[in-house]
């Protein structure tokens, strides 16, 4: 008998456990298709360490194929989504497009960037979302400090030193602690920069960074990067960016040639054109179960789904790592339900475990259970919650912390960024599109 095909489209956080959970559980009884535009699953919260070259990037790159061998995976981009016909198009990495059709579908494809309206900004400043955008960073730095050290004009060389990251967030704040430190060992070890010290600043339109974690979370960030040298400005972000600097709203210009933006992300602009109900700020509007209403056999989880969050009534639960996981697992129950292969569907309910923030060095601001802590000790909970999370490559992150711990860190370019400036697209082109029909593959 021919098996019930479940497809997941994004192998992030969701994607990736909904599809363990069905391909160890029940893979005798479903067929499993994973689709994603590449062969690994990225552990996000690791990518400050790649940029400030701690972590190799292949590490926190978890193949599919090795860790789901009961999953068959198509590599592609999804593009489109008719559920009168039960198929979703997609664009593989040749740019011949294919059709597939489902039984059950998972939406999981996660978040990019969101950009705002500020004049310059896609055009003269990095993203951070994936693996190109870190390496693309990390040789920018580099290639800033060596600049700044044959520069003769001194507005020049203090700009090539200045480095701005536009919101505080998670990842917002351990860029500006990660490249901080990667910056000041770089000057350091450079001979032509002696009395020279990178300045950072971490802009903030509210009133505190980690705006969603507890105060004394907040705290101990601001304090250990304050200490540091990082000048932290709250209320304030960017008008203009160009590529001699940035604008900031106080009106104040900052001679920079490095703008980070992380000012935060939005769903997947795939969905928009699914035609499925959305929510607030776009995300795929679901019950507590993730199924998407009025569209039977359609599910969706993670960033790009807004799932009610039933310890908190009346809220959506928000985009985190720690959210998408979970989701995966029960929408795959849940899924499973649906086809018969498991009890009943049970709603999504998951109280927040705490968070951890890395602040580079010994330094991190952790609150598990609700304990705060910082230090070495939030360090070490940070580290150790990091190896449990990521489903592979734990002796290799491991081994890549000790040798960065004992051996000065590598401070070679890859040669990855050739012109002045990386716009915030640079990392993620857009696909050619072929939509000649004798090109289409059918599964
Ligand atoms: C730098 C950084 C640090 C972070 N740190 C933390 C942290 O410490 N703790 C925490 O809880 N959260 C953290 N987060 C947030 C966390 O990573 C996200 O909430 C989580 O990744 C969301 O999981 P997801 O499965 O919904 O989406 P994602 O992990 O974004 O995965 C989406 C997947 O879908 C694929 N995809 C996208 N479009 C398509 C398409 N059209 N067709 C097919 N596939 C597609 C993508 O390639 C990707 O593989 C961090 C995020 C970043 C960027």
């Amino acid at each position: 008998m021919k098996r019930p095909r479940i497809v997941i489209l994004g192998a992030g956080f969701a994607g990736f456990q909904a599809a363990r959970t069905l391909s160890r559980t029940y893979g005798d009884a479903v067929e499993v298709v994973l689709v994603n535009p590449t062969d690994f699953a990225v552990y996000l919260p690791l990518l400050p360490e790649v940029a400030a070259g701690i972590v190799d990037p292949r590490h926190i790159s978890v193949s599919i194929t090795a860790t789901l061998p009961g999953v068959r995976l198509v590599l592609g981009t999804v593009t489109g989504l008719d559920p009168k016909t039960a198929t979703v198009e997609y664009i593989d990495p040749e740019a011949r497009p294919g059709t597939l059709g489902y039984d059950r579908l998972i939406v999981a494809v996660g978040s990019v960037t969101k950009v705002l309206p500020i004049e310059g900004a896609t055009r003269h400043s990095h993203g951070f979302k994936g693996i190109p955008e870190a390496l693309y960073l990390r040789d920018h730095m580099i290639r800033q400090v060596e600049l700044a050290a044959v520069a003769d004009d001194p507005a020049e060389r203090a700009a090539r030193l200045t480095f701005v990251v536009v919101g505080a967030g998670y990842s917002g704040t351990e860029v500006a602690a990660a490249g901080q430190l990667l910056t000041r060992a770089l000057i350091r070890r450079n001979p032509l920069l002696r009395g020279e010290r990178a300045r950072w600043l971490l802009l903030q339109l509210g009133d505190h960074v980690l705006p969603e974690m507890r105060p004394r979370m907040r705290a101990t960030a601001e304090r250990v990067l304050t200490r540091r040298g990082v000048e932290v400005r709250l209320g304030t972000s960017i008008n203009r960016a160009a590529s001699e600097g940035v604008t900031l709203t106080d009106g104040e210009f900052v001679g920079a040639r490095t703008v980070v933006w992380t000012t935060g992300v939005r769903p997947d602009p795939v969905v928009d054109g699914f035609g499925l109900p959305t929510a607030a700020g776009g995300r795929v509007a679901v019950d507590e179960y993730m199924a998407v209403r009025d569209h039977p056999g359609i599910y969706a989880a993670g960033d790009v789904a807004a799932v009610p969050d039933l310890t908190r009534p009346g809220q959506i639960t928000p985009m985190t790592g720690q959210h998408a996981t979970r989701q995966g697992k029960v929408v795959a129950r849940n899924v499973a339900a649906s086809l018969g292969l498991h009890g009943r569907a049970r709603p999504y309910r998951h109280r927040n475990l705490g968070f951890v923030v890395d602040l580079g060095g010994w330094k991190a601001a952790a609150d598990p259970l609700g304990v705060p802590l910082s230090g070495v000790l939030a360090k070490a909970v940070t580290r150790g919650y990091h190896l449990w999370s990521i489903p592979a490559n734990r002796p290799r992150i491991l081994t890549d912390w000790v040798l960065d711990a004992v051996l000065p860190r590598l401070s070679v370019q890859l040669g990855l960024v050739r012109s002045g400036a990386v716009p915030l697209d640079t990392a993620d082109p857009e696909l050619p599109y072929d939509h000649s029909p004798a090109s289409v593959t059918t599964l």
